[in-house]
């Protein structure tokens, strides 16, 4: 898709959002006030937004490659800071999917130099490779939500902030296009 090809996607966006709300960017230019904050794979499959079908200004997002909680990851840490202290979001959200190529590429041992430091992180959340156990890619993509939700929870700016703002973790099936809560257990 060439850049042309976004511009052109955006106008229509323009024209089809005026026509069916005139007043609709006056409205938005006010400010934002998100119910929501939510961490998500960079996935280009898995976008917050269309598998949910919210609207803009109600997710405010944070995502990087298999939706990891770092506590030293300074971007993660301001927008996770912006979004209790400034938004007041009401709940907070990791979502992973199936078919993930970050937990993949940190499962199978990729090699590549420029992707280590983050692999690294990814792995920490995978359990240990045992001798005739295999869990399956989606076995695995649940296990790093979960691991990612405790470390939320344990997050000195969710400690500090949180107020115990509830916690939810979603699987994405790309297959199905299901949004599957693992976290609480329903
Ligand atoms: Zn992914």
């Amino acid at each position: 898709m060439k850049n042309t090809e976004l511009k052109k996607l955006n106008e229509e966006f323009i024209q089809k959002t005026k026509k069916q709300n005139p007043s609709y960017f006056d409205e938005l230019k006010k400010g934002q006030s998100p119910e929501y904050f939510l961490l998500s794979c960079s996935d280009s499959r898995v976008s917050p937004s269309i598998i949910t079908q919210m609207p803009l200004g109600q997710l405010f997002i944070h995502r990087n490659i298999a939706n990891q909680v770092v506590e030293e990851d300074e971007s993660f840490s301001a927008s996770l800071y912006f979004a209790l202290q400034h938004l007041r979001v009401k709940q907070l959200i990791v979502k992973g999917h199936t078919g993930c190529g970050g937990v993949k590429a940190a499962w199978e041992d990729n090699e590549e130099p420029e992707l280590q430091k983050w692999l690294a992180h990814i792995r920490k959340g995978l359990p240990e490779k045992k001798a005739g156990e295999n869990p399956g890619l989606d076995e695995l993509a649940k296990i790093n939500v979960l691991k990612q939700v405790e470390k939320l929870l344990a997050h000195p700016i969710y400690k500090k902030y949180g107020r115990e703002t509830e916690v939810t973790g979603f699987v994405f099936h790309v297959e199905s296009g299901e949004l599957e809560q693992v976290y609480p257990e329903s």
